[in-house]
C-alpha cells in the first residue's frame, strides 16, 4: 500500500460541497488538491490549489488530470465508469470502479447486499408494465417503484398503494428499467459510515438517525437512540459490505430500522449505499477528532485511520436556499458550528450549508 505524504496531490472528481469539505481536510494534512468539475462556480474550486474544468466525457482532460495527481477520489457515485477506467490507467482511484458499478444501480446494490448475507426490502427488477403487474403480485402493495439508476433525493420514485395505479406509475416513471420494492414498515432511518484502507483496517462512525423532509435529508442525530443489539447489527452490516466490496475509501450505508424483527430475526435492512462522504456524516466535522472527510483522505493516502468516537452528541441541520437567512442567527449560538458552501444562488431546496449543534458530552461512550 502506497503512503502519500504532505506535499502530494489528491485529485477529486466533482466540485460540490462534499469535494470542498474533503479538500479543506486534505489541506489540513498538507496535501494539495486538484479538483475536476464542470464549472468555476462549484463550491470546491475556491478552496483547491488547482482545478480542471471539463466534462467526465473529455478523455484528454481526464488523462491530463490523472497524470497531474498522485491519487484520485470522488464526491459523486455516478461518475461514468469509463472516466474511472481512463484515470486508473495511470493513477490509483479510490473507491474503485468495481464498487461504483454496483452502487450506481439500485438493483445490483440490493443483489450485492443479499449475496453478502444481509437484508433488503423485497424487490424485483422490471422492464415493462406487464412485468410490473407480476412483480406487484409477488411483492404485494404498498410498494415503491424506483428508477434503477440516477435516482437521488426521492427523484424517480413513486409509491403505489393500489393495483389499479400500476400502469399509470410505470408510464409516469418513463424509465427503461425500474425496481419495485416492498414498502418497509420502519421505525426510523439510520446511516452508518465506514472507512476502509487497502490493508483491511476499518473505522466505523456510530449510527446516525436521519430525518428526511420532502425526500431530502433534513436533520441528523447522533447518537441514533438504538438499543445495543440494533446498533451492533447496523455496524456489522456496514463493515460486512465494506469488506465484501474490498473497499478503499468511504461507504455510507443507509438503513431502515424495522418496527419489529423480520422472519430472519433482523432488525435492520439496507436501503441505499454511496461510496463517498455523505450528508449524514457532516456532524463528524465538529463532534469527532477525525471527520468523515479527513478519514477518507487518510484512507486513500495510506495513512493511519483516526478515531470515530465523538466527543459530543450532535444534531445536524441542513441549510436549504429558503433557510439561508437564519444562518447569521446561528453564529451567536455557542452550541452551533456553521458551515456554508459558498454557492451563489440560494435556490429553493438547494443545499447551501449545514449547522451542527453540539448537544453535550458523549456520555454513552465513557
Ligand atoms: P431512497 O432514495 O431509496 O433512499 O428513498 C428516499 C426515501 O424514501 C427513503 O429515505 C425512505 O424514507 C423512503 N423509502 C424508500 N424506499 C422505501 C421502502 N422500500 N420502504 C419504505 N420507505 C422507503
Amino acid at each position: 500500500m502506497q503512503t502519500l505524504l504532505s506535499g502530494s496531490t489528491i485529485g477529486i472528481l466533482g466540485g460540490g460541497q462534499l469535494a470542498r469539505m474533503t479538500a479543506l481536510k486534505a489541506a489540513q494534512l498538507g496535501f494539495r488538491v486538484h479538483v475536476f468539475c464542470a464549472s468555476a462556480d462549484e463550491p470546491a474550486v475556491s478552496v483547491c490549489a488547482k482545478h480542471t474544468l471539463a466534462s467526465f466525457e473529455d478523455e484528454a482532460a481526464l488523462k491530463a488530470f490523472a497524470k497531474s495527481v498522485d491519487v484520485v477520489t470522488l464526491e459523486w457515485e455516478n461518475v461514468p465508469l469509463k472516466a474511472l477506467d481512463i484515470i486508473a490507467q495511470t493513477t490509483p482511484v479510490f473507491p474503485a470502479a468495481s464498487v461504483l458499478r454496483v452502487t450506481q444501480d439500485r438493483g445490483l446494490e440490493k443483489r450485492f447486499t443479499r449475496e453478502a448475507g444481509l437484508g433488503t426490502a423485497p424487490f424485483a427488477i422490471v422492464t415493462s408494465a406487464e412485468e410490473l403487474q407480476k412483480a406487484a403480485d409477488a411483492i404485494r402493495l404498498p410498494a415503491i417503484l424506483k428508477t434503477t439508476r440516477m435516482g437521488y433525493d426521492g427523484r424517480g420514485q413513486i409509491k403505489i398503494e393500489r393495483k389499479e395505479d400500476l400502469t399509470q406509475a410505470w408510464d409516469k416513471l418513463a424509465a427503461p428499467q425500474a425496481i419495485l420494492e416492498g414498502f418497509v414498515p420502519f421505525e426510523k432511518e439510520i446511516a452508518v459510515i465506514v472507512c476502509r484502507r487497502a490493508d483491511g483496517a476499518m473505522a466505523l462512525y456510530p449510527p446516525v438517525h436521519t430525518v428526511q423532509r420532502n425526500h431530502i435529508l433534513a436533520e441528523a442525530y447522533v447518537p441514533a437512540g438504538l438499543t445495543d443489539e440494533v446498533e451492533q447489527e447496523a455496524l456489522a452490516m456496514a463493515a460486512q459490505l465494506a469488506t465484501h466490496f474490498h473497499l478503499v475509501g468511504l461507504l455510507v450505508v443507509e438503513m431502515f430500522v424495522l418496527e419489529k424483527p423480520d422472519a430472519q430475526g433482523r432488525h435492520v435492512l439496507m436501503n441505499e449505499m454511496a461510496p463517498r462522504p455523505h450528508n449524514a456524516g457532516h456532524w463528524s466535522l465538529d463532534a469527532c477528532a477525525c471527520s468523515q472527510f479527513e478519514m477518507l483522505v487518510r484512507a486513500i493516502a495510506g495513512l493511519p485511520l483516526g478515531s470515530t468516537v465523538p466527543h459530543s452528541r450532535a444534531r445536524m441541520l441542513n441549510i436549504l436556499g429558503q433557510d439561508l437567512g437564519k444562518s447569521i442567527g446561528w453564529l451567536s449560538d455557542p452550541k452551533a458550528c456553521l458551515h456554508l458552501y459558498g454557492k451563489k444562488e440560494p435556490r429553493n431546496n438547494r443545499k447551501m450549508g449545514h449547522v451542527t449543534f453540539l448537544e453535550g458530552p458523549w456520555v454513552e461512550a465513557l
